[in-house]
């Protein structure tokens, strides 16, 4: 199976396709997190998404298209999660697919109001190191700055400070809104709202797709 999650940042889309991973061993595609390990690592593509990636502008689709396309195909299933976004990257997706003979089965799109959003956003941290993501209100580390599950650094991230927030909500409209209409053509999305304890989407989520 091969499950797209779509919704404006913030919306959990990570926090639940982590679960849904390992619920299913179906494979977690995060182009963010794949992101920020180039950066951390200071590779050619690194160096190159940094600056992209701090004003909140999206990473130009050639470097993304190459970046994801091995994996596509991986026999366990693949959640992509913050790919595609934009509607070259989902023509380009669905010609690779076609080409191994698979397609996308279902789209998820989350949804949550602005103001929650932007809230969720301003009080979000990350493990540097594994990326697990935490509420700095809700749920904050045990140990302040101390990832619970493997000790590496949490951090802000630079995209989420208020500039960039701003920034990012209207790329997602301008560039990643048009690649639902792309999906709702074809009858694959199911709308999910986001709002609610992440234990309570994930109940949406798996009756959605029929695992609950
Ligand atoms: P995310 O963790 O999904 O919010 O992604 C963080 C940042 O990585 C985005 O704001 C973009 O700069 C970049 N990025 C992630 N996925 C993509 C993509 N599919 N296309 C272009 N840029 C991306």
């Amino acid at each position: 199976m091969r499950i797209v999650f779509m919704g404006p940042p913030g919306a959990g889309k990570g926090t639940q396709a982590r679960r849904l991973s390992e619920r299913t061993g179906m494979k977690h595609l995060s182009t963010g997190d794949i992101l920020r390990a180039e950066v951390a690592a200071e590779s050619e593509l690194g160096l190159l998404a940094k600056s992209f990636m701090e004003r909140g502008d999206y990473v130009p689709d050639s470097h993304i298209i190459a970046m994801i396309q091995k994996h596509i195909d991986d026999p366990a299933g693949v959640l992509l999660d913050g790919f595609p976004r934009t509607v070259m990257q989902a023509e380009s997706l669905d010609q690779s697919l076609q080409a191994v003979g698979l397609s996308i089965d279902k789209v998820i799109h989350f949804t949550l109001n602005t103001d929650e959003l932007v809230k969720r956003l301003s009080s979000r941290a990350i493990c540097s190191s594994c990326q697990l993501p935490y509420n700095l209100i809700s749920n904050a580390p045990v140990n302040k700055g101390v990832c619970d599950k493997c000790g590496g650094r949490v951090l802000v991230r630079d995209d989420d400070k208020p500039d960039a927030i701003n920034n990012r909500m209207n790329v997602y409209e301008t560039q990643t809104a048009p690649v639902l209409d792309y999906y709702r053509l074809r009858g694959v999305v199911e709308e999910i709202a986001a709002t609610g304890s992440p234990d309570s989407v994930f109940q949406v989520l798996t009756q959605t797709i029929r695992l609950g």
